[in-house]
């Protein structure tokens, strides 16, 4: 049996460079498009130009229902591939995206100390879940520590919204990090396990690139955080 993807024509609403490697396209909701939230993922392929035969490939919706836009956020990864076609793309362009699937979404926390924590492109998913903490009034005693990680550029993606936020929301601490060449893991890791008085009692988001991703949460086993408080997403 062959399982085929229902795909949905949409136009590129706004692009935002992020960085020099980061871009954030808003795409307009299609007619009939099913809800979404953040965390959930669409398959995304162009749908004209020179691209338009490459396999589609996966990204994370950033974006809220009530924003009445699909946001995604992507890394340049290769230039030839459909990052690099997603990079050239202009306002207006068409784009194919699937219905969104599965994924990782919030969950309204259990624990006291929330550690967000985004590596490049992911800081777009992890600020659709800290939007998403901060809809629910009744969590905002707990403390948010988000941590926005980039590496080998010069500026932190979002940094702007993410200055907003810290000056409306008392609680939230936002930590951006610029790293050069690899991740520094080892820095990160000291950085949420200060922020971990109790580590049991403490829930971290994490998501970017594959290897920094599962590093940190190797760490933070090692840091008695419990695995059923740890949520990934990592970007293969
Ligand atoms: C569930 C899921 C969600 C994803 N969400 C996002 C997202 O929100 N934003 C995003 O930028 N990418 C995301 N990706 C990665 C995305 O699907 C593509 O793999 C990526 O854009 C590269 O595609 P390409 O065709 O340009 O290059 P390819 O030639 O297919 O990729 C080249 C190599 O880059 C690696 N790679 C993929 N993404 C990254 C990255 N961010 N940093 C470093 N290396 C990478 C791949 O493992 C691959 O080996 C997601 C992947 C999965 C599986």
């Amino acid at each position: 049996m062959v399982i085929t993807t229902q795909f949905y024509t949409t136009r590129v609403s706004n692009i935002v460079e992020q960085t020099a490697c980061i871009r954030t396209l808003f795409l307009e909701i299609p007619y009939s498009y099913p809800r979404f939230s953040p965390g959930q993922v669409i398959q995304v392929k162009l749908a004209e130009g020179e691209y338009h035969d490459l396999p589609p490939k996966s990204y994370c919706i950033c974006s809220l229902m009530a924003d009445n836009v699909i946001e995604i956020c992507f890394d340049l990864v290769n230039i030839k591939g459909v990052s690099g076609a997603l990079y050239h793309a202009h306002p207006q362009q068409k784009i194919s995206i699937s219905a969104p699937f599965d994924g990782l979404s919030f969950e309204p926390p259990k624990e006291k100390i929330i550690n967000m924590v985004g590596f490049g492109s992911g800081i777009g998913l992890i600020r659709g879940f800290m939007r998403e903490f901060y809809q629910l009034p009744a969590n905002w005693s707990a403390a948010l520590h988000f941590y926005a990680i980039n590496r080998d550029e010069t500026s932190i993606p979002y940094q702007f919204d993410l200055a907003l936020a810290a000056e409306r929301y008392p609680h939230l601490e936002i930590y951006p990090v610029m790293q050069t060449h690899e991740y520094d893991i080892d820095d990160i890791s000291d950085r949420v396990s200060s922020h971990t008085l109790y580590p049991t009692k403490s829930q971290v988001y994490i998501v970017g690139p594959r290897q920094p991703v599962r590093e940190l949460r190797r760490h933070c086993l090692n840091m008695s955080i419990l695995p059923e408080n740890i949520f990934q997403v990592a970007f293969d």
